[in-house]
């Protein structure tokens, strides 16, 4: 595999450069996976300070709605087969966890920052959650082995994170990327090759931000 082979297939990839803040990046011509040059990736004390500087709590209706329609798409139809849950990269407060808590399922939280004690180390789960959390990995298909892992068969494994445009041109213009903690993005069918590679299956898309996927 070659420096810039693709990280979900270890295809080939076409550069991207953003000449104004000399970044790189690399869309893989098979699945789609576009990701950001290594040299470019912030140290984690910058990361951490990015993400205290949004405001998510229960009381941040807009941020509380996402979820809400997260959880429409992604939760409520398999309700019945869940009574356990990880939420895995919850952020600084836990509010996804708070709604799943609501639905009567038995929630775990962890984040490397927020909540690092590793509580799902021993434990499967029939729900895992991972929402604003793949775009900010750097090696997404380990990250999926994990939580993979720590899946009951049949669980659900709901990700959420903005799909990309597409094309080079729509990428270079797209607002999501100015963030520079976002290094990972992907597309539905980024999606179903990692859920291939890993033996997982697909249930749904949206057309926007949500993956659904069952062991
Ligand atoms: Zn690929």
């Amino acid at each position: 595999m070659k420096k810039n082979d693709c990280k979900i297939c270890s295809g080939a990839t076409v550069i991207i450069r953003d000449k104004k803040f000399q970044i790189d990046y690399y869309l893989c011509s098979d699945c789609e996976f576009i990701f950001m040059d290594e040299a470019a990736i912030v140290p984690p004390e910058q990361e951490v300070a990015r993400y205290k500087e949004h405001n998510n709590s229960m009381e941040n209706e807009g941020y509380v709605n996402m979820f809400k329609e997260f959880m429409k798409v992604a939760v409520d139809p398999y309700a019945e087969r869940i009574k356990t849950a990880l939420d895995f990269g919850c952020g600084p407060s836990p509010v996804l966890a708070t709604l799943l808590q609501q639905k009567g399922f038995q929630v775990d939280t962890y984040d490397p920052y927020f909540a690092p004690e590793k509580t799902y180390e021993t434990k499967c789960y029939d729900l895992i959650t991972a929402t604003e959390v793949f775009e900010h990995l750097q090696d997404p298909l380990q990250t999926a082995k994990l939580l993979k892992k720590h899946l009951n068969s049949g669980g659900i494994l709901a990700i959420m994170t903005l799909f990309h445009p597409g094309d080079a041109a729509s990428f270079s213009s797209w607002w999501y990327r100015r963030d520079s903690t976002h290094i990972s993005f992907f597309r539905p069918r980024t999606f179903t090759v990692l859920a291939e590679r890993l033996g997982l299956k697909v249930l749904t898309f949206d057309r926007k931000n949500v993956c659904v996927l069952t062991k």
